[in-house]
């Protein structure tokens, strides 16, 4: 290969030194844009307005950020410097090349340096820097990215050979820049309070990563809507739209787009009409949002007196002050995973128990339910993802991977248990789909007990064991389930997914996952009547708790206790407080003869927006 680069170099090297002026060829003018809607699913609401940074390992990141005036020529000398840097390097590179390669295929690097002493580019990024007061890594980035476009569509195929050259170039530029001291262009510098991600797809730790109070929102071309990244976004309250599909293809780093979260749709090339309906629509936000706050403190009862409990679903300690200056009654679901996924090693049973104190003193007395680890599927550790399954979402998660490792599972069991004796907690297993698998998980939570006993150690007697009903089979065989446990709390993000096989995170098969099928909701149904008929509670911890049409069908089928993001739980007062239960029965009534999705989803909207007109925007309210 290094040949034909090689050989590739010499022609084009040639081809240059016949052109009496520069091989750069000049800048065509910008075309005029108009505005262009990308449509996602909106999975974590907001509507912000910022620049594009571009995370995809395949891309470089560089955004553009601008500068003062007074700062240009500090800029233009942080470019030189990076321009002799480069060159030293790629000297240097070009010796040893010499030396183990031989000088004819060295010669590669004398483009290299040949394009890092061209008097046209580095004009362009320089004017770029006076002219647009950007930064060296924008105006450099930006010049040789149009350099690498003009070259990949040249008629001449020796061009599109050497776009990789260029952008190795470009890499080496910003390499040089971001190690300068103070550069205002380093990873951590290149996100500001403007940026708004843009991804292929990121993982549930890359999002819990983000510092929520400088990213405003993000965008990615995969996912679907109860997706753990969806999932951490609600939960850092990042306006995030998932699912785009094209997305990537169509912006660049810097770019203003506006991210309309509220109805997944990414505004690219805004004019200023639709700026300027954007920022109205930002400020009516704001103080519908304002008038939620004062729901706080009132109580989440029906029109007809029956009380109906919002709890919050959180993946961080921290997040237990937010559910509760929301108005929630405590926490119907803590994803404890999150104490995996956000450190590179598995966490002793310390950090455990930390973390859960400290839930338990921020609850101060108030509902917790702490749910065992739910790894696997999206949410693998650095060990899972070096043995990759062919089907996670059907493979060793969850509670068969707590099973599996005991020694694991019962190190997180001792802190939980340790941590009960501060307060009220209660244990959930996640995804249980067998009743030996329900059998043995309390086997070991009675050894970890003895084991705590031994050690003197106090902990809650007491302490109520719940599962998830997130499976068929479980939902199928509630009544044996009912008979073992002492809660149980309804997970329709992954219900809905093993019910219809609609993988939940696939933005190409998105139109086929709802939990309005009538499939999922004999479910539904089934698992609550034998949840009453055994007198345990019940609750529903998947997003569609969230979803207002659906709560009311849910709170229909008595699942009266509803389990969401802290941002979600406003909404959702104001919308029970406008309901009456027997109604809401009637609806589920009606709504369980109904045949197919569709007709459901049109019912239930038409209902809702009958009983509560001033809870939806789409409906004149408030
Ligand atoms: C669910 O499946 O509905 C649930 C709440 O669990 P998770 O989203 O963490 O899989
Ligand atoms: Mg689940």
């Amino acid at each position: 290969m290094g040949f034909i680069r090689f050989a590739d170099c010499r022609r084009y090297t040639l081809a240059v030194s016949k052109k009496p002026q520069s091989p750069v060829p000049a800048p065509a003018p910008a075309p005029v844009r108009h505005p262009v809607a990308i449509k996602g699913l909106p999975v974590s609401g907001g509507i912000v307005i910022g620049r594009v940074l571009v995370i995809d390992d395949a891309m470089r990141r560089v955004v553009r950020r601008t500068i003062k005036s007074g700062e240009v020529k500090s800029e233009l000398g942080r470019f030189e410097s990076a321009v002799k840097a480069s060159i030293a390097d790629i000297q240097r590179i070009h010796e040893q090349a010499e030396r183990d390669m031989g000088r004819e295929a060295a010669k590669i690097f004398t483009f290299h340096i040949g394009l890092l002493k061209d008097p046209s580019l580095l004009g362009q990024v320089r004017t770029q820097i006076e002219k647009e007061l950007v930064t060296a890594e924008y105006a450099a980035s930006h010049v040789l990215d149009k350099l690498a476009s003009m070259f990949r569509l040249h008629k001449d195929p020796v061009f599109a050979t050497k776009v990789n050259d260029i952008d190795d170039l470009s890499d080496r530029l910003m390499t040089q820049l971001v190690a300068q001291e103070g550069a205002p262009g380093s990873r951590e510098g290149r996100i500001d309070e403007s940026t708004i991600i843009v991804a292929r797809d990121l993982t549930p730790s890359q999002t819990a990563s983000f510092d929520r109070s400088r990213v405003l929102g993000f965008a990615t071309d995969h996912g679907g809507m109860t997706s753990h990244t969806a999932i951490i976004a609600k939960a850092l309250e990042i306006p995030a739209v998932v699912g785009c599909q094209t997305l990537l293809s169509s912006v660049q780093d810097g770019d203003l787009v506006v991210l309309d979260a509220d109805k997944g749709v990414v505004m690219l090339y805004p004019d200023t009409p639709t700026l300027e309906h954007y920022t109205k629509a930002i400020s009516l936000r704001k103080t519908r949002q304002a008038a939620l706050v004062e729901l706080r403190d009132l109580p989440s009862v029906t029109t007809d007196g029956v009380p109906i409990h919002l709890v919050g679903n959180i993946e961080l300690p921290d997040e237990v002050s937010r559910v509760i200056g929301a108005g929630g009654e405590g926490i119907g679901l803590y994803r404890t995973e999150y104490l995996y996924l956000t450190g590179n090693e598995e966490p002793t049973e310390g950090v455990h128990y930390r973390a859960y104190k400290r839930c338990v003193q921020l609850c101060n007395g108030r509902e917790l339910v702490i749910r065992t680890m739910d790894l696997g599927a999206d949410k693998y550790t650095q060990a899972q993802s070096e043995t990759p399954e062919r089907n996670p979402f059907l493979g060793c998660r969850s509670i068969r991977y707590c099973l599996k490792n005991q020694p694991m599972f019962k190190k997180q069991l001792r802190a939980i248990l340790r941590a009960s004796a501060d307060g009220p907690i209660k244990v959930m297993f996640p995804l249980v789909s067998t009743i030996a698998e329900l059998r043995q998980a309390k086997f070991i939570v009675n050894d970890v007990m003895e084991e705590l006993d031994e050690e003197g150690l106090p902990f809650d007697r007491g302490i109520k064991i719940g599962m998830m009903v997130e499976v068929p089979s479980a939902a199928i065989q509630a009544e044996t389930f009912a008979r073992e446990c002492d809660f149980f709390s309804l997970g329709t993000n992954d219900l809905v997914q093993y019910t219809l096989a609609v993988d939940r995170i696939n933005e190409r098969v998105a139109n086929l996952y709802t939990p309005m099928h009538p499939a999922v909701i004999r479910l539904i149904r089934d698992v609550s009547r034998a949840a009453r008929r055994n007198r345990i509670p019940i609750s529903n911890c998947g997003e569609a708790s969230g979803d207002l049409e659906f709560a009311m069908l849910l709170i229909g089928l008595d699942v009266t206790t509803l389990s969401v993001s802290a941002s979600g739980i406003p909404k959702l007062k104001r919308f029970v407080r406008a309901l009456n239960k027997e109604q809401c029965d009637k609806i589920a009534r009606e709504t369980l003869r109904l045949e197919s999705d569709v007709q459901i989803a049109a019912f239930l909207r038409d209902r809702a927006r009958k009983m509560a007109p001033n809870c939806f925007d789409d409906s004149g309210g408030d």
